[in-house]
């Protein structure tokens, strides 16, 4: 069964099936699917329709079956297959022993295609490609019939059998659905039903050199698993009447119902698997999972979690207009979920060394350290204090400007869990005049990081000891793209807003000793710099690689509250 975080707010589907089960229909039963095509890893919009599908039948004591949709010999792969499953899985949902391809039904799909040459519905049609499409007509133009649509029913089988069994070549014959070239809908002007395509398929090898096009295939399969509601996106809401066509047409065991939902639209994302293909084989990204891609896996790469995905799209919704979703809905998702579970950490990504003139040369203090102030139950650690830190270069300036807070020549601030400390002087590199070291005092009576006489300080950051600190690899991520459609601009090229900046690689970052043994997966908020995950890919024991998950700052609690004023 699926996890449901929470009661969901019902979707239209919802509504759709309350009145199916008033009348019994289907009796009572609620079966869906999740079909995707094995050309290309799931990204965060097959998200939504798994969640829809899955959280259907979870929210109906129905069933949801994983379901390939492998017609295409061309562009699938079984690395496909796989990388599929486990992302279905890792967001949290099960198909138990509902695994389907519809390259299972190949003979059944080719029996029905009988069926309908032996009731008139199917003809064999000659003509190439380019002349079926001549023949289609266009929007205000009719069709014309195929001069090959009044063969008689055993030339049709004849030919149909011989197409299945090699005889003809790539492309030169089709089968067809006899409808009528003049509808209105071009996907009614006889769609094709099979093409002679002479290509090894994942599954099936070399057992067919003729395949069925999704809208055929589709409706079949449907109703082969005995599916009550077939969800899918808009687009296909014109070949609804084929969907029906086919079922009404063929002696299929039920006709589920077809129902459209709009697909999601991210900001800064492109989804098309087509536009994801290339920027992997271009090499864009490092691969389907680059924690910049919006695939699943790219995301788990990157600290996305399912319960954050899942919450995501429970809050989106499921309507029938499309929209462009805010990519700082998921990142604040993401943050939420993150913010109870991520134990805090400090981890100075740009170091600049502090040395405390009046502390200790030998000395090491344990620093109790809280793990997470939104959930006490977490604990608290020790961090080692010494005379020698580091402290987050950006958190200096020489000569501050106005509204620059942290530490300068002369000012005092906090360590985090430790001592106030003053900026006494500092060392530049006497080539480049670059700040490579500060001199400070530490005040002994601010243990713990209050002043005993009440003195303030305007600012506080976080350091580590630099003894003991582990050296770490950390990956900071930007949005992929600049635009928030991307290509928009350009004529639809939207290479031409790929973000130069989307990845910065910081190489001498310190962390706290106790991230030395941070598991590959686990994840973190380093105080002040966001939430960190450690990255399953490339780091090996005792040099962990940190991805930056998502910053602290959140620009979308910040528009919802400018929106409340
Ligand atoms: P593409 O057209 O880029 O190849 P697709 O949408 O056809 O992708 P499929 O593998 O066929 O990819 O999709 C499987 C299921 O996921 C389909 O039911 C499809 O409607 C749904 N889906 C795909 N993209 C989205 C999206 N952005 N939002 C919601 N559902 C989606
Ligand atoms: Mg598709």
């Amino acid at each position: 069964m699926a996890i449901t975080d929470s009661a969901p707010a019902p979707n239209f589907i919802h509504h759709i099936i309350d009145e199916d089960l008033k009348i019994h229909k289907n009796d009572g039963r609620v079966i869906t699917r999740f079909p995707p095509e094995p050309n290309g890893y799931l990204h965060i919009g097959h998200a939504k329709s798994i969640c829809l599908n899955f959280g259907l039948a979870a929210d109906y004591h129905g069933v949801c079956n994983l379901r390939f949709d492998d017609t295409n010999p061309s562009k699938e792969e079984m690395e496909y297959v796989e990388s599929i499953m486990a992302d279905v899985r890792w967001l949290g949902f099960d198909w138990e022993d509902r695994l389907f391809f519809a390259s299972d039904y190949f003979e059944p799909l080719y029996d029905y295609a009988l069926h309908l040459i032996k009731t008139g519905k199917a003809y064999v049609c000659d003509l190439s490609p380019e002349q079926v499409r001549e023949y289609r007509g266009t929007l205000t133009a009719p069709g014309a019939d195929s001069p090959f649509r009044q063969r008689s029913v055993p030339e049709n089988l004849d030919l149909f059998k011989r197409m299945r069994a090699g005889e003809f070549a790539d492309g030169s014959r089709t089968l067809r659905a006899k409808i009528d070239m003049a509808s209105p809908n071009l996907n009614m002007r006889d769609p094709v039903l099979y093409r002679i395509k002479p290509e090894s398929h994942h599954r099936t090898g070399d057992a067919w050199c003729i395949y069925p096009m999704y809208d055929y295939a589709h409706p079949l399969s449907d109703a082969l698993e005995g599916i009550t509601h077939s969800i899918c996106t808009m687009e296909y809401e014109d070949h609804r009447v084929l969907y029906d066509w086919a079922l009404d047409h063929c002696p299929v065991p039920c006709h589920p119902q077809q129902i459209e939902f709009a697909r999601l639209n991210l900001s800064y994302t492109v989804m098309s698997k087509r536009k994801l293909l290339q920027l992997v084989n271009e090499g864009h990204v490092a691969g389907w999972d680059d924690p910049r891609m919006p695939t699943l896996a790219g995301m788990r790469r990157r600290g996305y979690t399912p319960e954050a995905i899942r919450a995501f799209c429970e809050r989106i919704g499921v309507g029938k207009r499309e929209n462009l979703v805010d990519l700082a809905l998921l990142e604040f998702c993401v943050r939420e979920d993150l913010n109870y579970r991520a134990p805090r950490v400090m981890g100075v990504l740009r170091p600049l060394k502090v040395v405390l003139l009046n502390y200790p040369e030998d000395r090491v203090e344990e620093i109790e350290a809280v793990n997470n102030p939104e959930d006490l139950t977490q604990g608290a650690r020790k961090a080692p204090f010494s005379r020698v830190l580091y402290i987050e270069r950006e958190d200096f300036m020489e000569d501050p400007p106005k509204k620059f807070y942290r530490l300068a020549p002369g000012r005092e601030v906090r360590l985090r869990y430790a001592y106030f400390i003053r900026c006494e002087a500092v060392v530049k590199d006497p080539l480049t005049g670059e700040v490579v070291e500060l001199r400070c005092t530490y005040d002994p009576a601010t243990r713990g990081g209050h002043a005993p006489d009440g003195r303030r300080v305007k600012a506080t950051l976080h350091w580590v000891s630099a003894a003991q600190a582990v050296s770490a690899e950390v990956r900071l991520y930007d949005r992929l793209f600049t635009q928030a459609v991307p290509g928009e601009e350009h004529g639809g090229d939207f290479q031409a807003d790929l973000n130069p900046a989307s990845l910065q690689v910081l190489t001498s970052c310190r962390l706290e000793p106790s991230l030395a043994g941070a598991l590959p997966g686990s994840f973190y908020q380093f105080e002040r710099q966001g939430y960190f995950c450690v990255d399953q890919k490339d780091s090996a024991p005792g040099a962990p690689v940190f991805n930056r998950t998502v910053t602290l700052k959140d620009p979308w609690a910040r528009l919802q509250q400018a929106q409340k004023k």
